[in-house]
């Protein structure tokens, strides 16, 4: 049969709960890179996909890998992303309820790029007619788009998301796909006016300047020269041999017309684009202000320019029943005119996703069931960490807790649920970090919103001292003056520390957590670009670690690796048993040990439950699925 397992594709174990050594992290480790060597970048855990980015081509996304696994049972074909889309996918019909597949993993590790894999295995397979194809196209076409605005060259991934996407995929009771919707989080705003050195801006300033057509760079009032533009050129990389600015720029542009934007909102959408590249270029002067370029971006804005430069150069004051204005430092009117970028762009975003939400929306009001991908960033370190990293790895922290909640504490309550006898396999529940950040009137982020409501009383200083006063004597919190004796590490003052379920990471609260120049982290470059052909040990161990892997395993090795309710199994297998076949009377538990007492289980190999049956190996499935072919 095509797509049988080969040879190769048995290198190694292809299922990790198979591997008998499996509580050392060396013999998990090994078997990645046996399998890595071979170009087989996927493993199981389980139902789990685990996933290596080979950073080259392998030729393994084809249609004809499609549909060598659209409808095969998970285990019966190699370990593949496809294998776990369509699995998700017949389960949604058959069971009528929704589905969620969250990708984690570092940057560059590969998650976006497994997020479209997902959503090109849906295109093609699932049923469609001439309406559906629209919304297919859409579907598809949002990711150039969003990846055009939301993401960016950094040292590690040259095409780095730099907001969380949660995408859900709406199907009909025919599994056709009907609809959708995006939900965008954290963008990196602050990439809008500062890159790192190697890093760029988020990729449509580039491809606007270098693929724009003449005449929409000349109503627009830009040169075709990304160096004349300074949000554009810190990084001092605005050319980057592995991205095509001038062929993005078309595909967007295409992209844009099938998503069914109108000239006219595209109009304004470059003005505004524009408008940040202008706004980027104003110069303030301590004594005669600058002002070339300010005039170009207040009309693409559409506001009148003195009002724009007012706004930037002078603050407010209300004084009794009047209003004074008090001019800005030139520093000041800076930081003025950053947080204005900063924010147009992020409205412009918000303004994006929501359009293409529009085009998205199914308006007919029948029951639909829903598959979601997430592809969120992962643990951030920098050498300076600010709000930003504050808020992605609070974000971990809380994926972190779902993924506890829905594999290691859900699987062992379901074996309590069944019945099945069972020894309890300990892990880290990092509730107690999650609280740390978020409880009410005690977390990190009461406090901020508390300090944040005393202006012109609050300073960094005081929002450390509280939580210092608060957070005192909390395992995974440390200030400087308590860091040499829980992790031997001084901090400065300003900082403060977390531990993580992932690490530890510093931060720091200078300018309340923002507006903090972010040191590059070029030292991180060896250790963090995953280049083809080579197994990188370290990092692959650390994200082995840090997403739990070898606390998954433990639950699922000492666990049962697969179960299905009496029924779904009977109906499955009953043909491999002549008592069983073609109608069993009885009920379908009876049915079941009917069954397997025919193919002949052993005693340890399984266990039934109230209303399913666990099977311990993978294997032993294998063997029934065998049977068929006997
Ligand atoms: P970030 O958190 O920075 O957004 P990411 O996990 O989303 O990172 P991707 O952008 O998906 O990472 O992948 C980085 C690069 O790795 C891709 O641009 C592509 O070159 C390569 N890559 C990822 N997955 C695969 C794959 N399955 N096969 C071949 N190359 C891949
Ligand atoms: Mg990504």
């Amino acid at each position: 049969m095509e797509g049988s397992l080969t040879a190769r594709d048995r290198v190694g174990i292809q299922d990790f709960v198979l591997l008998d050594a499996y509580t050392s992290e060396t013999a998990f480790m090994d078997n990645l890179r046996k399998r890595f060597n071979e170009n087989l970048i996927y493993t199981y855990i389980g139902t789990l996909l685990v996933s290596v980015n080979p950073y080259k081509e392998l030729g393994i996304y084809t249609k004809k890998q499609m549909d060598i696994y659209m409808g095969v049972n998970f285990f019966e074909l190699p370990p593949h992303i496809f294998a776990l889309a369509d699995n998700v996918y017949r389960t949604m019909i058959s069971e009528t309820n929704n589905h969620f597949i969250l990708i984690s993993g570092e940057s560059g590790a590969g998650k976006t790029e497994a997020s479209k894999k997902v959503l090109q295995f849906y295109a093609v397979c699932c049923p469609s007619t001439r309406l559906l194809d629209n919304v297919r196209d859409r579907l598809l076409l949002s990711n150039p788009v969003l990846e055009a605005f939301g993401n960016a060259k950094t040292l590690k991934n040259d095409n780095s998301s730099r907001f969380g996407k949660y995408m859900d995929i709406q199907f009909d009771h025919q599994g056709a796909a009907v609809g959708g919707h995006i939900l965008s989080y954290l963008l990196e705003k602050s990439r809008v006016v500062h890159q790192n050195h190697g890093e760029r801006n988020f990729h449509i300033f580039y491809q606007l300047v270098e693929g724009g057509e003449d005449e929409l760079l000349r109503w627009l009032g830009l040169e075709r020269n990304c160096q004349k533009y300074r949000y554009l050129i810190q990084g001092e990389c605005a050319k980057v041999s592995s991205i095509n600015d001038k062929s993005d720029w078309k595909t967007v542009q295409k992209a844009l017309t099938i998503i069914e934007f109108s000239e006219k909102d595209i109009e304004h959408l470059f003005a505004i684009i524009a408008s940040v590249l202008h706004l980027g270029n104003v110069h303030f002067e301590a004594s005669a202000h600058g002002y070339a370029t300010l005039n170009s971006s207040a009309e693409l804005l559409g506001i009148p320019s003195n009002i724009l430069q007012e706004g930037l150069t002078h603050r407010k004051i209300e004084a009794k029943a009047e209003e004074v204005l008090s001019p800005f430092t030139a520093e000041h009117a800076k930081y003025a005119r950053d947080a204005l970028a900063k924010a147009i762009y992020g409205r412009t975003f918000t303004w994006l996703v929501n359009k293409i939400n529009e085009s998205l929306v199914n308006k007919d009001s029948t029951r639909k069931t829903v598959i979601g991908l997430l592809d969120i960033y992962g643990f951030e370190v920098f050498d300076v960490n600010s709000f930003e990293q504050f808020c992605i790895n609070f974000c971990n922290e809380k994926l972190q807790q779902l993924f506890i909640q829905l594999t290691l504490k859900s699987e062992q309550e379901e074996y309590e649920m069944e019945g099945i006898e069972w020894e309890p396999v300990p892990y880290f529940n990092n509730k107690i970090i999650c609280d740390l950040v978020e409880e009410k009137h005690r977390g990190i982020i009461s406090i901020l919103d508390e300090e944040c409501l005393r202006p012109g009383e609050a300073t960094d200083f005081t929002f450390l001292e509280k939580l210092e006063e608060k957070m005192c004597g909390h395992p995974h919190f440390v200030t400087h003056k308590l860091a040499d004796q829980k992790t031997r590490k001084t901090l400065e003052r300003g900082d403060f520390r977390l531990l993580h379920y992932a690490g530890e990471v510093t931060y720091s609260v200078v300018g309340k957590f923002h507006l903090i120049s972010q040191v590059n982290c070029a030292s991180d470059l060896s250790l963090t670009r995953l280049t083809s052909d080579r197994f990188d040990d370290v990092m692959v161990r650390h994200q082995v670690k840090y997403l739990g892997l070898m606390e998954h395993l433990r639950v699922r090795r000492a666990g049962f690796a697969y179960r299905r309710r009496y029924e779904i199994f009977l109906k499955r297998y009953k043909a491999l048993c002549p008592d069983t076949w073609p109608h069993w009377k009885g009920t379908p538990a009876e049915g079941v040990q009917r069954l397997i007492k025919h193919l002949g289980y052993k005693p340890d190999e399984y266990k039934m439950g109230r209303t399913k049956i666990f099977i311990r190996h993978p294997r032993t499935l294998f063997a029934t699925e065998d049977a068929f072919e006997i």
